[in-house]
């Protein structure tokens, strides 16, 4: 039998990362604190179905998905909406999170995977500055390797020790607060927009989705603060105005959760530790989608497990995961922070003007399957450069704003093409300073 790799919980990329290993011929165990069956919330996803080939996984029967409709995007009080025209080629699917789940462990079980489940993860066993294995409610496991798929709160990343360099907590504005529910279809009525998103609906700092589909009517709220199910209602209500099919009862989901709209972990492993998926904040921070981003890295990390030929799992060996995740998908989205922010610094009407004035326009939002940087949203494209470039210099206040996004963005792009590529501790602390920079600039 090979090396042993624990895996807490199962997160997306945790469980594709488990079954390449497990094909591999590694001893691959998943630790999970919720029972068989149970995973999942009662609601869709969307995902790019090619990130499945990506983590050598087949694609699910052709019943289980359909394609993911255009979206079209409402500004706080402006008439001009935005709709995407994301071409065939590069849509999304759009699955159920349960049967996203059934697919995924099928196949991990079928490459030899195997799950605990009812196994709450509670901390990691270190010794010295090794972690070795993990507290669970049933008992301590130890191993070769930590896989920490457990998400964003995950109870292993928040107890690694200090001297580990792994950021622990997440600031309130690096996380988005969602309530979503199904509710009935309160009407027949033909919609304008079928997928209809809203920013900054009624004035307030909020993101918000319509979807109505032939048997019901999809509701997301999301804000950068908690909020309740009392506030959430008279929410609703003011959409109901826009939406008129949006009916009151809920018919499936209504739960409140979190999902991280940040840069992606500053350090994403240690000796024998790593970390994928929101507990490594690999969602693109503007949507807060993660799942194909968790695939892809689950095949980089588990070519990095399976060509450590010194079967250390050490922080310098597992450092070249990291190299390649920043490579292909990290430097891309982690600029993408600072256009999060620079969205939620405009005013209501001066994202109003950003619809009127053709800063924004429909190619810039038609976000495709390959969104993972802002230079598939904005082309060079002389005319419309011209256009964005008089319609900012119009309004000071939006110029500046928009100044000190392309300010921050630039220093996040230069730190993240000087991210070392071998590991090397001082450097690689150096390099996280820098990293954070920009960041925590927002923070103040
Ligand atoms: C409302 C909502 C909508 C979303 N929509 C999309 C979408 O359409 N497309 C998309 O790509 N992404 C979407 N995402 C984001 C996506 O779910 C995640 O980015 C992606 O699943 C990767 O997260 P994860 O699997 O690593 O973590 P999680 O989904 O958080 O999974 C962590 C796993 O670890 C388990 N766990 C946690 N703590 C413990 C513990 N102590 N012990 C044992 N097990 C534990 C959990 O039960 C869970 O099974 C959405 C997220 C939310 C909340």
């Amino acid at each position: 039998m090979g090396k042993k790799i624990i895996v807490a919980g199962l997160g997306h990329g945790g469980i594709a990362a488990a079954s390449i290993l497990a094909k591999r011929g590694f001893d691959v165990t998943v630790y999970e604190k919720k029972s068989q069956g149970t995973l999942g919330y009662d609601w869709t996803d969307i995902f790019a179905p090619a990130a499945l080939g990506i983590a050598e996984m087949p694609m699910p029967d052709e019943d289980k998905y359909e394609y993911k409709e255009n979206m079209t995007f409402f500004a706080p009080t402006s008439k001009k909406s935005l709709t995407q025209h994301v071409p065939y080629d590069e849509l999304e699917i759009k699955m159920e999170r349960k049967d996203i789940y059934a697919h995924f462990i099928n196949h991990a079980i079928g490459c030899g995977v195997k799950i605990e489940y009812d196994c709450e993860v509670l901390s990691p066993i270190m010794l010295g500055n090794r972690v070795i294995g993990i507290k669970t409610s049933k008992g301590d496991f130890i191993g070769d390797l930590v896989i920490d798929a457990c998400g964003l709160n995950s109870p292993v990343r928040t107890q690694l020790p200090a001297s580990m360099g792994i950021e622990k907590t997440v600031h309130r504005d690096e996380k988005i607060t969602i309530y979503r529910a199904f509710y009935n279809k309160a009407s027949d009525e033909e919609v304008e927009a079928k997928f209809r998103v809203n920013f900054f609906a009624g004035g307030e700092k909020c993101i918000s989705w319509v979807a109505s589909e032939d048997e019901h009517t999809d509701l997301l709220v999301g804000r950068f603060e908690e909020f309740t199910l009392e506030k959430l209602e008279s929410y609703a209500d003011m959409l109901r105005e826009n939406s008129p099919r949006l009916g009151k009862e809920k018919i499936r989901g209504g739960q409140f959760v979190e999902i991280p709209v940040r840069h992606p972990l500053s350090v994403m492993v240690g000796d024998g530790y790593a970390a994928i998926g929101d507990s490594a904040f690999m969602t693109v921070p503007l949507i807060g989608s993660g799942i194909a981003n968790s695939l892809k890295a689950a095949k980089m990390l588990a070519d990095t497990i399976s060509s450590d030929i010194t079967e250390s799992y050490s922080a310098e060996t597992l450092w070249n995961y990291q190299v390649k995740y920043y490579k292909a998908l990290g430097s891309g989205l982690a600029p993408l922070e600072c256009v999060k922010y620079m969205l939620l610094s405009l005013t209501p009407d001066e994202l109003d003007y950003c619809f009127d004035s053709g800063m924004l326009n429909e190619d810039n939002i038609t976000m495709t399957a390959n969104f993972t940087s802002i230079n598939t949203q904005f082309k060079l494209d002389p005319k419309d450069l011209m256009i964005k470039a008089k319609a900012v210099c119009k309004r000071p206040e939006v110029l500046k704003k928009v100044m000190i996004c392309g300010s921050r963005m630039a220093q996040v792009m230069a730190a993240c093409a000087a991210m070392p590529r071998r590991w090397d501790r001082k450097k690689v602390m150096q390099w996280t300073k820098a990293y954070s920079a920009p960041f925590n600039a927002y923070k103040k």
